[in-house]
């Protein structure tokens, strides 16, 4: 890179403004109802689909799954957007999901609650930035995250999700590729211990993912012998090297149903509880130890831009037809293609994209 370039390392430096969770006011059951009633009468009335996270508000996810939407990672929610007869889809989730929805359906309206819902690791991985990265490093084959930008992953040639990421990754380096990977570096740095693949990294990091914290994770294992931990590979590695399970959110959504222990220390975001517990009611759940509110904690494993989308702001944006998801047509024509490669090479290797998920 020329002088002038900042490098990955650099530009991670750069402190990403962390918005403080939301605080939405407590609504009485009444009130409750009454925004629901009203989601579902915009839905059936503009012929739209609610696909929500599962990171999001358990109203939401409820409230997606009784009106004939969903609720899953965020490749699967643009995968069901496609498959709809739905004109509209309304995302519940962060920006880059509605951006893939988007991509995936150009066709179609796409709503989010709150289009500032955004993530650390597209924050931390400027396209024009990263582009001078990738120009430099020709000889590399570009392999994004799903956690990007419509433009940076029109510089991809593969998109990949943390389920898939392994896979692909093999594959290139059997081919013998050179790798770049973007943006987060945990995930790409365990891959890169199972593949052995040649990478160049992008040094992103989810702010959720980066909070856990190894020695209190170590304390809450002894206290719980018989817990299995849990962990999203977006974490750092002393978490990553403490788990029973390392996987996607769905990935370690069926882990919970599917082991036999009793009790799982869980390294991810909050808001995934909600579809364990509806799975597994008789499974203690804990939530992998971070700092802690009033210490330097930024997440406290619940990811303030997730926490952005409540019944409030999704009535409001289906009754006024605000937040649709715009991308240029240049960008989404180049961005739909490493998507797509994605998706041919899970449907020729097999590989169940379901159970498969992202963030
Ligand atoms: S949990 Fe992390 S990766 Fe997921 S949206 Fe929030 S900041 Fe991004």
């Amino acid at each position: 890179m020329n002088e002038v370039t900042p490098s990955p390392a650099d530009i991670a430096k750069r402190p990403i403004v962390v918005p403080p969770h939301p605080e939405w006011p407590i609504l009485s059951p009444d009130e409750k109802e009454n925004l629901k009633a009203r989601i579902k009468a915009q839905l059936k009335a503009q012929n739209a689909v609610l696909v929500a996270h599962y990171y999001t508000d358990g109203d939401l996810q409820e409230l997606a799954e009784e009106t004939g939407g969903c609720v899953a990672d965020s490749l699967e929610m643009a995968r069901f957007g496609s498959v709809q007869e739905a004109k509209t889809l309304v995302v519940c989730g962060v920006r880059f999901m509605g951006e893939t929805a988007k991509i995936l359906n150009p066709e179609k309206r796409v709503l989010m609650p709150d289009l500032n819902a955004t993530c650390s690791l597209d924050e931390g991985c400027p396209a024009d930035e990263f582009r001078a990265f990738c120009d430099h490093h020709p000889d590399h084959t570009v392999v994004v995250y799903a956690n990007t930008s419509a433009e940076v992953k029109a510089r991809a040639d593969w998109v990949v999700t943390s389920g898939i990421a392994l896979p692909i990754i093999t594959h290139l380096a059997e081919q013998g590729e050179q790798i770049i990977w973007a943006p987060d570096k945990h995930l790409g740095h365990y891959v890169q211990r199972l593949t052995g693949a040649e990478m160049l990294f992008w040094q992103g990091s989810c702010v959720v993912h980066e909070e856990f914290k190894s020695v209190a994770l170590e304390r809450v294992r002894r206290l719980h012998p018989d817990a299995a931990v849990l962990v999203h590979p977006e974490s750092p590695a002393a978490i990553v090297d403490q788990a029973d399970v390392v996987g996607s959110t769905t990935a370690l959504i069926n882990a919970v149903t599917s082991m036999d222990n009793k009790e799982f220390i869980v390294a991810t975001d909050g808001g995934i509880f909600h579809k364990m517990k509806q799975l597994a009611p008789g499974k203690n759940l804990i939530e992998a130890p971070t700092q802690g509110e009033g210490a330097t904690c930024q997440s406290c494993a619940h990811c303030p831009w997730m926490g952005m989308n409540a019944l409030q702001n999704l009535a409001e944006v289906l009754e006024t037809g605000a937040n649709q998801i715009e991308i240029e047509p240049g960008i989404a024509e180049k961005a739909v293609l490493p998507i797509h490669r994605m998706l041919d090479f899970a449907k020729q290797h097999n590989i169940g994209m379901k159970n498969r998920g992202n963030a």
